[in-house]
């Protein structure tokens, strides 16, 4: 369990304290609004109406006793970068920081984010690729290069076994597992046969799954 400082209590700092409450972690939440604060006391341990900007305000939180402090300010880059340095300022751990912008995302990196989420921009590249193949399920970027897919089973695979297929040597990817009937298999094994009633896990570079699947 960690115990998690959020501040900035919009659409985006709501469902992260309601994602770290159901993930069992410890969450004080904060919010220059009190209609917002208001709206997330179900699912946090704590909550405070407060400025973060406000150096006396932050330092009466404890800072430094957080494992992880999350800035979920979105569009006041001028609080969002205050905020973010302030925090490191006072021992922060760990600051992980919300950003609208490329330009934001350099900024914060540069005046105490230890990392920088960009939702905007992580969601609309997995739209893009998930829903511009009819083959992809889902997809997390490992980094620039390398994924891992969740793909529909090219029909050129069906009812051969990953043996035969050779798929690691033939394609460069690598079968991590295989989900069937909404369970996930991690034991893939030469003899595993693709059979075209699942969906497979794979890990490989951008460009050889993309090969593979001829998109
Ligand atoms: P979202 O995009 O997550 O729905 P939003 O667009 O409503 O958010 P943002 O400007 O991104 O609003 O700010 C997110 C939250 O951060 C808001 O609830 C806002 O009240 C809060 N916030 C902004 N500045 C501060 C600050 N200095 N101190 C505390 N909270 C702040």
């Amino acid at each position: 369990m960690k115990s998690v400082l959020l501040i900035g209590l919009g659409r985006f700092g709501k469902h992260t304290a309601m994602k770290l409450n159901e993930l069992h972690h410890e969450v004080m939440a904060v919010d220059i609004d009190e209609e917002r604060v208001n709206d997330v006391l179900p699912y946090v341990t704590n909550a405070q109406i407060g400025d973060s900007t406000n150096e006396e305000f932050l330092e009466s939180l404890g800072i430094s006793n957080f494992d992880l402090c999350i800035v979920a300010i979105g569009d006041d880059f001028q609080s969002s970068l205050e905020t973010t340095s302030l925090l490191k300022e006072l021992g922060a751990k760990v600051v992980v920081s919300r950003a609208a912008r490329d330009v934001h995302a350099k900024f914060l990196l540069r005046n105490g984010a230890d990392d920088v989420v960009y939702p905007e921009r992580q969601l609309a590249k997995w739209t893009a690729i998930r829903y511009s193949s009819d083959y992809i399920f889902d997809y997390i970027e490992l980094d620039d290069d390398n994924a891992i897919f969740e793909i529909l089973p090219p029909k050129n695979w069906i009812n051969k076994t990953v043996g035969r297929l050779d798929i690691r040597k033939k394609y460069n990817i690598n079968v991590m597992g295989i989900r069937r009937g909404g369970k996930l298999d991690l034991t893939v094994t030469p003899d595993t046969l693709i059979t075209g009633d699942e969906t497979i896990l794979v890990l490989g570079k951008n460009h050889d799954i993309q090969k593979c699947l001829h998109i």
